[in-house]
């Protein structure tokens, strides 16, 4: 054997982890895998069909008896293999969050761009990916004439009307080629409504932008500096600033430099409906900037792409919801959380992560820096700040303008027969009344969607309930259907009580598309602009709202919290807060952390323009403490108030919990494996409380009843050895018809 031997000798054994609900790794036989495979998706025999998996370890022996092992079928090397970091951290994942690693790890990987999505309709424009870039620079006009001619046309602008390629007489031509690229990623559709030049190709310079050169406050200019200093080094910051203090330019000039240095900065923003906006903000201040834009709302084929340009280090930013957590970044060398206190980064389901939390270990990991933002950070980020975990900078004061003056509406005081009607209190009409005259915005928030929450017979008492769930049916008038908002299921209102008979169903309570009528029949002229899941179902849709509203054409919006996120609306001054109590009451120990967060942000979209923005809240509890400090603005007052509760019951953030869910058809049979899992806990808790299995909150969804355990422990460690041991106990208990799973630092109770 010499250096000349032609023949690769790899090792004999490849260990995959599989997207199968068991906790362990698989061995094949292997002879075409390399060192260089380790993180690619494989595909292998499983059963009687066959398995996509990741390759995780190439070994020299397994215990299985080499006469048993099957083979490794094939290797998928058209995309880049997860990195080692990636790979560390969902393994991480896998075992903190008790989560079978092979599952784990498929929440990494990019979809199939050969599978699923429906489809769409022809998009109207068309645009080069950074693949296509590259494949068109290796690419001679002779070896493929008709590519090389597309891909050129393409590469000449920014966007290339669809009409302009698929008409005309090569236009049949065209439309096969456009296929076979956009299938190797080479070309994508430009998103409607998006601005035009942006997925992966560079930012353009010298774009105009109402207020494109921003000069840096005092204050932000002080915690870019701090920022900017350890952009050497792993450290997770606090960067707490009030609505308006301009917190994004701060990540912006922070990210800038790390860019400049030759790095790769991931920015992870709680909302797809965000991501526009932040697009155009990122041209104008990240100029040449490379940005790839990720979230679960995009075809699988431009989201593959775009995962391959961050895995090349093609993408200079990647821009994205919390699946964009697992991205791989060869360059990473700034980690920025906007509103790292929003729920939406826990991910519900599979694997059960929190984005932030997950990110940070990464981080750690890599030796690079964490930057949360927030006017609400949360409890936990907090706490760890106080501690000293993590350092804090803050920005007490608005870019431009003043904090908005926030008040109350005592709906105690309304007139009783006033109370009984639909609709928003008469201070806060005649607020908004004075607001159309002076031609100033307005916005409404009602976190509440449909007509009215409830129909009910005024005869027999019947109410719609959903059959699946222990709900009510909510009544969505402009789609004249009856919804439940927890299973989907739709059914067309009855013209009769199905009870008694009566034709007399009346409408309870007020949902956005009531509030909707209200103020149209009460302030006609009123240009209204209802923002909703029922209204905004594509990202598009809020694009064309926000140009409305910025542009003056809408006098009062009105919706869900939708509303409250990071927008940015010069022109609103007034905030009005419908029935904000109903918010105030759940048994969740975090609904007031969660209502004080939501009224911060949504009270924050008022007077961020030259004119001082106020806030109506409408309230029957306004000695309520809550009330006190968010009209000092004082959040902090508020928190230690919260965590001086939460401290003598060990909720977190002072200790840790962990929630054993079941559901099963008879809610017996949920309560029943619940009580046998408490059973085989017995010798394993001494260091944690298991409390007593209960009904969900909601004990009956989709037709399934539900319960559910709490664990709780002082030590993170202990509650994380105690889940590692019980697990396998869970796992060989009789379940029959029971689902389970374990939810690690749950956010909902
Ligand atoms: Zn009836
Ligand atoms: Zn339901």
């Amino acid at each position: 054997m010499g250096e000349d031997s032609l023949t690769v000798q790899h090792p004999p054994i490849a260990r995959v982890a599989l997207d199968v609900p068991v906790d362990r790794l698989f061995d094949y036989r292997n002879t075409d895998a390399a060192t260089a495979d380790i993180g690619r998706k494989v595909r292998v025999p499983f059963g009687r069909g066959e398995a996509i998996g990741v390759l995780l370890e190439l070994t020299d022996s397994s215990p299985i008896p080499p006469e048993q092992l099957r083979m490794l079928r094939s290797i998928d090397r058209t995309i880049e293999p997860l990195p080692d970091d990636v790979l560390a951290t969902l393994r991480f994942a896998a075992a903190y969050y008790q989560h079978p690693v092979g599952a784990a790890l498929a929440v990494a990987l990019p979809p199939d761009p050969g599978t699923g999505t429906p489809r769409a309709a022809r998009p109207s424009a068309w645009r080069l990916t950074a693949a296509g870039r590259e494949h068109l620079a290796s690419l001679r006009p002779r070896a493929a004439p008709v590519r090389h001619r597309l891909l050129s046309m393409l590469a000449a602008a920014d966007a290339v009307p669809d009409a302009a390629l698929a008409g005309g007489d090569q236009g049949a031509t065209n439309r096969r080629m456009l296929q076979q690229c956009l299938q190797h990623g080479w070309v994508e559709p430009v998103p409607e409504g998006a601005p035009r030049a942006d997925a992966i190709a560079p930012a353009p310079s010298g774009v105009d932008s109402g207020d494109a050169v921003r000069i840096p406050t005092a204050g932000q200019a002080r915690a870019i500096a701090a920022l900017v200093a350890g952009l050497d080094r792993f450290g997770v910051t606090l960067l707490h600033g009030v609505t308006g203090s301009g917190k994004t330019t701060v990540y912006l000039e922070v990210m800038r430099r790390a860019i400049a240095a030759g790095r790769q900065a991931l920015l992870l923003v709680p909302e797809i409906n965000l991501t526009p906006q932040l697009e155009s903000e990122l041209r104008d201040r990240l100029q040449g900037a490379r940005v790839a834009v990720l979230h679960s709302a995009l075809p699988p084929r431009i989201r593959q792409a775009r995962w391959q340009a961050a895995a090349l280090g093609d993408a200079d930013v990647v821009v994205g919801t919390r699946l964009a957590a697992f991205t791989p970044l060869p360059r990473l060398g700034l980690v920025a959380i906007d509103e790292e206190h929003d729920g939406s980064y826990k991910q519900e389901e599979g694997l059960r992560y929190h984005a932030r939390d997950v990110l940070i270990w990464r981080a750690r990991r890599r030796n690079v820096p964490v930057v949360l933002g927030s006017a609400t950070p949360s409890l936990e980020t907090l706490h760890n700040a106080r501690r000293g975990r993590f350092s804090i900078l803050g920005l007490p004061d608005r870019a431009s303008g003043t904090l908005p003056a926030i008040s109350l509406i005592d709906l105690r005081r309304e007139p009783r027969d006033r109370r009984r009607l639909p609709g928003p209190s008469a201070p806060l009409m005649a607020a908004l009344a004075a607001q159309l005259e002076r031609g100033e915005q307005s916005l409404i928030l009602l976190n509440r969607r449909g007509f009215a929450p409830v129909i009910r017979c005024n005869a027999c008492g019947w109410v719609a309930g959903c059959d699946r769930c222990s709900a009510r049916m909510v009544l969505h008038r402009r789609a004249q259907a009856l919804r439940c908002h927890h299973c989907g299921r739709d059914s067309r209102p009855p013209a009769h009580c199905p009870d008694c008979g009566n034709a007399d169903l009346a409408p309870i309570g007020l949902g956005g598309e009531r509030l909707e009528d209200a103020l149209a029949g009460q302030l006609p002229g009123a240009r209204l602009l209802r923002v909703d899941r029922d209204t905004m179902r594509q990202p598009a849709d809020w694009t064309e709202a926000r140009r409305r509203v910025r542009n003056g054409e809408i006098d009062i919006l009105l919706g869900t919290q939708m509303l409250a996120k990071g927008h940015d609306f010069p022109g609103l001054t007034l905030v009005g807060v419908v029935d904000a109590d109903s918010l105030l009451y759940s048994s969740d120990f975090r609904a007031p952390e969660r209502l004080f967060s939501l009224l911060t942000q949504v009270a924050g979209r008022a007077g961020r323009g030259q004119r001082p923005g106020q806030v109506l809240i409408e309230t029957s509890v306004p000695e309520h403490p809550l009330f006190a400090a968010l009209i000092a603005h004082d959040f902090d007052a508020f928190a230690a108030e919260l965590l001086d509760e939460r401290r003598p019951l060990g909720l977190p953030p002072w200790g840790s919990q962990a929630i054993l869910r079941a559901d099963a058809p008879e809610l017996d049979a949920a309560l029943a494996f619940l009580a046998r899992a408490v059973d085989c806990a017995a010798d394993l808790a001494a260091t944690v409380r298991v409390y007593d299995p209960v009904p969900a909150v909601m004990a009956r969804r989709a037709g399934r009843s539900r319960a559910q355990l709490l664990v709780q422990s002082d030590e993170r460690g202990a509650l994380q050895g105690f889940l590692a041991a019980w697990r396998p106990r869970l796992e060989a208990l009789r379940r029959q018809s029971v689902r389970w799973l374990i939810d690690v630092d749950p956010l909902e109770l």
